[in-house]
C-alpha cells in the first residue's frame, strides 16, 4: 500500500521524539519501503528531517510557508472540518469547487483550499482578487439539518471563528464589518461568500457552501489593484511579519468547527453573539446602509440572536437589517 504524506507528516510533527520507521509502518499499515519513499519525497520538498540509525525520524523544521494538503493536515486538530481537503495550486474560484464535490456526496467539512484563484468571486457578483503563493483561498462544505431561514447565519459563524483565528495567530485586532468582512485597522483583509444549494423540492438544504479570502503575505499597497489600496491590507502589511498560511488556516477551520457546533445546537447566534459584538465595528457610531431600495443613516447597536444588523434611524424608529444585498459603511469611508 502507499503510505500517504500527510499522516507520515503527521505523526513526525504530534512526536516530541524520534519516531521508528517500524512505528510509521504500525500506526499506518505500510511496508518499510513506502515509509522511506514519503520521508525522501518530503525531504525533496523541503522538509528538514532528521534521521538517526536505530532512533528514527525526527521532523526539525518545515520549508518556510510550506502551504499544501500534507502541510495543512499535518496541523490539523478537528474531527469534521478540513478532515477530507482537497488542494489545488490554481483554480477558478474554490466555491463552485466545493459545490462540486458536495453533488458528488462529498461529507460535511470537506474543504477544498487553492494557492491561487483566477476567479474569484464577492457578493452580488463582484471579483475578489486572488494572486498566487500570498493569501489563503478556500470553502467549506457544510451538511446541516436546519432549515433555509438559519443559513445566513452560518456567515456571521465564520467571520468570527476567522476573527479570532487571525487574532490568535498575528495579535492583530480584527474587528468585523457586518455581516461578512473582517477589518484591520479600517482596511479589508477577509472576505466571506456563502453560498446554498436546495434539494430539489426548495424546502431544504441540500448544502451550503462558506468560502473565505484572506489576504496574507502581500507586502505593500502595490500588490493590490489600484481600485483596492484604500480599502484592502494584508496580515503582513499590517502586522510587519510573515504568517504562516498553514498554521493560520488549521486554526481557522478548529474554530469554525467549534463555533459552528455551538451554533447547531442553538440555532441562534446566542451564545456566540457576545463575542461577535466586541467585534463589530461601528457600533454606537453612525454607519450608512446602502440598501438597493435606498441608502440611509442611522447608529448601529449591534446584531440580534439571528444575525440582522440593529439600526436606529434619526427618525426614532428600529430597523433590522438582514444580510444580501446590502453592504454596511462608516459615515465617511469603508468603515
Ligand atoms: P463591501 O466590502 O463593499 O461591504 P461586500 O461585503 O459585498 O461589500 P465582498 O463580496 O465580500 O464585498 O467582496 C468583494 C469586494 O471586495 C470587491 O468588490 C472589492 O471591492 C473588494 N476586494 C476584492 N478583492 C479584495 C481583496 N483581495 N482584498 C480586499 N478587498 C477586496
Amino acid at each position: 500500500m502507499k503510505a500517504d504524506k500527510s499522516d507520515i507528516l503527521t505523526c513526525l510533527r504530534n512526536s516530541e521524539d524520534y519516531v521508528s520507521g517500524q512505528q510509521l509502518c504500525d500506526r499506518l499499515g505500510v511496508s518499510r519501503t513506502a515509509v522511506w519513499k514519503v520521508i525522501n519525497q518530503l525531504k525533496e520538498e523541503g522538509y528538514q528531517i532528521e534521521s538517526v540509525p536505530s532512533r528514527g525520524y525526527r521532523l526539525v523544521e518545515s520549508p518556510a510557508d510550506a502551504y499544501s494538503e500534507s502541510e495543512i493536515v499535518s496541523r490539523l486538530h478537528t474531527k469534521w472540518a478540513g478532515q477530507r481537503l482537497v488542494f489545488f495550486e490554481s483554480t477558478g474560484s474554490t466555491n463552485p469547487d466545493a459545490k462540486g464535490f458536495a453533488e458528488e456526496g462529498a461529507p460535511h467539512g470537506t474543504t477544498v483550499v487553492a494557492d491561487r484563484q483566477t476567479a474569484g468571486r464577492g457578493r452580488r457578483g463582484r471579483s475578489w482578487e486572488s494572486p498566487a503563493g500570498k493569501s489563503i483561498y478556500f470553502t467549506i462544505v457544510i451538511r446541516p439539518s436546519f432549515a433555509p431561514d438559519k443559513a445566513s447565519m452560518i456567515t456571521l459563524v465564520m467571520a468570527l471563528s476567522v476573527a479570532e483565528a487571525i487574532h490568535e495567530v498575528t495579535g492583530l485586532h480584527t474587528g468585523i464589518k457586518w455581516p461578512n468582512d473582517i477589518v484591520v485597522n479600517g482596511k479589508k483583509v477577509v472576505g466571506i461568500l456563502t453560498e446554498m444549494s436546495m434539494t430539489p423540492e426548495m424546502n431544504e438544504i441540500q448544502f451550503l457552501v462558506a468560502g473565505v479570502g484572506v489576504n496574507v503575505n502581500q507586502e505593500g499597497a502595490e500588490a493590490f489593484p489600484e481600485e483596492l489600496r484604500k480599502t484592502a491590507t494584508s496580515l503582513k502589511m499590517e502586522s510587519g511579519q510573515s504568517i504562516d498560511r498553514a498554521k493560520l488556516l488549521a486554526r481557522i477551520l478548529e474554530r469554525f468547527e467549534e463555533d459552528y457546533d455551538v451554533f447547531a445546537q442553538a440555532l441562534t447566534l446566542s451564545a456566540l453573539k457576545e463575542r461577535y459584538e466586541t467585534r463589530l465595528v461601528g457600533r454606537n457610531a453612525v454607519v450608512r446602509v446602502l440598501d438597493p431600495a435606498g441608502e440611509y443613516t442611522g447608529i448601529s447597536r449591534g446584531v440580534t440572536d439571528t444575525g440582522e444588523l440593529i439600526v436606529e434611524r434619526e427618525t426614532g424608529e428600529t430597523v433590522l437589517v438582514y444580510a444580501g444585498e446590502v453592504s454596511v459603511r462608516g459615515l465617511y469611508g469603508y468603515v
